[in-house]
């Protein structure tokens, strides 16, 4: 194992510095230990906070916009260099096959190009007013903006949260997940290579009861961005509430795809697989419910059968199409859902073999027979587990689409122009897919959900309204 840093730890006020105490990560395709981490405490959670706020009055806090751009460019094209060094950290710590990692650090690096772009081009309005009154709005940061980032995605997530919090001249603290957090580490060192302003980002790695309650009930921070589970976002809106500060809540989905008759079935079959079964299904927009139509739908389970006997389920430095999943935890849940891919209707159409060896590896599963009713089609499993749920109609796809507590993305595949607009009008959810499902990672497309899959928008221009607060200026004058 080469981590080509110290990863015990924290990273507060432009400086690395030891924690009193450190957590143990894993490998995920061997199940032993990794390296050891931070575990931040509520009282470095406290001088990182007051790090990013002197940032703010001091030297982040005097730069231009454009200056900041320039400085998000630096971290993209230093993120890109790192392309490889970074996947490799991400196969080893998530588990995540070398490719997807890969694809995640160019997506990092998307983002920081973008909102590094973006930074200079946000202003406000002049507003016509009475007469003798010039009025205008103007577009300042939230001040210490906290960021607390799930195992699955780091790169990604750490990309569109902080990347935008830093354009609008936000001072962030992040808070990484405590079962996979060295790209977050790499990601702080290639920050400071850029020659990020001391504060203006800090690093608390440690426990989520610990450190990431203790960051989301600071009276110092002044917006969250939470991605992750249901029950922790309620937590931390919560949290917020106290505070009387805005946040922007992630919680993942139970996303379905709709394939009509009149489907391009060979365009839509790799997207109705890989979206249920890239990073071993434990994407927060995975496609977990494929829906169709009885006329295709034999067709649609027989093709998707086959090409799940054909993944590769291996370690990540394979690069294999599965890797496992984050933990044994999150293998007991998974397995926990397949019992139930048995019975009540429910079987399972397609399994390929699993490695023999320790990991935790899930078997990707294909489970047919189901209806929308069913756990199976109803929880989010994050696994590589997909239900296939056949309908009669329009109007009976969109009830089984729109009848579950979730609405982040779906996807609907059909030739007819009108449906497809139709569809996209009356699917409740925050993003919509036509003929196509993920969008080449979206980074420029506003993203989040309705219902239970949480509330505010990251990504795309929009998330730099969110990461930014409204000043109306109101001037008499003769
Ligand atoms: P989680 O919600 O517990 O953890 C996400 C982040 O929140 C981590 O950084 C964690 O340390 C932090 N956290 C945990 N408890 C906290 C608290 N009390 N206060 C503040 N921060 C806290 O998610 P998990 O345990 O990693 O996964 C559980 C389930 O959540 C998964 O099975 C999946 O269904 C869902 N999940 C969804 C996403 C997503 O992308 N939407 C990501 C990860 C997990």
């Amino acid at each position: 194992m080469d981590i080509p840093f110290d990863p015990t730890l924290l990273f507060i006020g432009g400086r690395w510095q030891a924690p009193r105490e450190t957590l143990p990560l894993f490998n995920p395709s061997t199940g032993e230990p990794l390296a050891r981490i931070a575990r931040g405490t509520a009282g470095d959670v406290d001088t990182a906070v007051a790090a990013a706020q002197a940032a703010l009055d001091g030297a982040w806090g005097q730069l231009t916009a454009t200056e900041r751009g320039r400085i998000l460019m630096k971290m993209s094209a230093l993120v890109l260099a790192q392309a490889d060094v970074l996947a490799r950290l991400e196969a080893l710590d998530v588990g995540k096959p070398l490719k997807q990692g890969r694809a995640d650090a160019v997506a990092l690096a998307r983002y920081l190009e973008f909102y590094g772009g973006a930074a200079d081009k946000v202003h406000g309005e002049t507003i016509p007013f009475v007469n003798g009154y010039t009025a205008l709005t103007l577009r300042e940061p939230h001040g210490v903006t906290a960021h607390i980032v799930p195992w699955n995605y780091p790169m990604q997530i750490i990309g569109r949260s902080v990347g935008a919090a830093l354009a609008m001249g936000n001072a962030c603290v992040l808070k990484p997940a405590e079962e996979a957090c060295l790209t977050a580490i790499a990601f702080t060192h290639i920050a400071q290579q850029a020659g990020l302003p001391a504060g203006a980002l800090n690093l608390v790695p440690g426990l989520g009861e610990e450190a990431g309650a203790a960051l989301s009930a600071h009276r110092g921070v002044q917006h969250i961005s939470f991605t992750g589970s249901v029950a922790v976002g309620a937590l931390i809106q919560a949290a917020a509430a106290r505070n009387a500060v805005p946040v922007t809540l992630e919680l993942g989905g139970k996303s379905p795809q709709l394939v009509f008759d009149d489907a391009d079935l060979d365009a839509a079959l790799p997207f109705l697989v890989n979206a249920g079964i890239q990073n071993a299904g434990q994407t927060c927009s995975a496609a977990s419910r494929i829906l169709v139509q009885r006329g295709v739908y034999d067709s649609v389970a027989a093709r998707m059968a086959e090409r799940y006997r054909g993944l590769r389920v291996g370690p990540a430095l394979d690069d294999p199409d599965v890797g496992p999943v984050i933990s044994e935890r999150q293998r007991e849940i998974v397995n926990g859902y397949l019992a139930l891919a048995q019975g009540q209707g429910a079987q399972v159409l397609a399994q390929p073999a699993l490695p023999t060896g320790p990991g935790y590896w899930v078997p990707p599963t294909l489970v047919g027979g189901t209806d929308g009713a069913h756990r199976l089609a109803q929880e989010e499993i994050f696994g590589p587990v997909q239900v296939l749920i056949p309908f009669d109609d329009e109007a009976q796809a969109l009830a089984i689409a729109n009848g579950t507590d979730f609405g982040l993305v779906a996807g609907v595949w059909t030739r007819d122009g009108s449906r497809a607009m139709r569809c996209a009008r009356q699917l409740k959810c925050g993003q919509v897919f036509v003929n196509n499902y993920g969008a080449g990672g979206g980074v420029e497309l506003p993203f989040g959900g309705v219902k239970r899959s949480g509330h505010g928008r990251e990504k795309g221009f929009e998330a730099l309204y969110g990461f930014s607060t409204l000043k109306t200026v109101a001037i008499k004058h003769d």
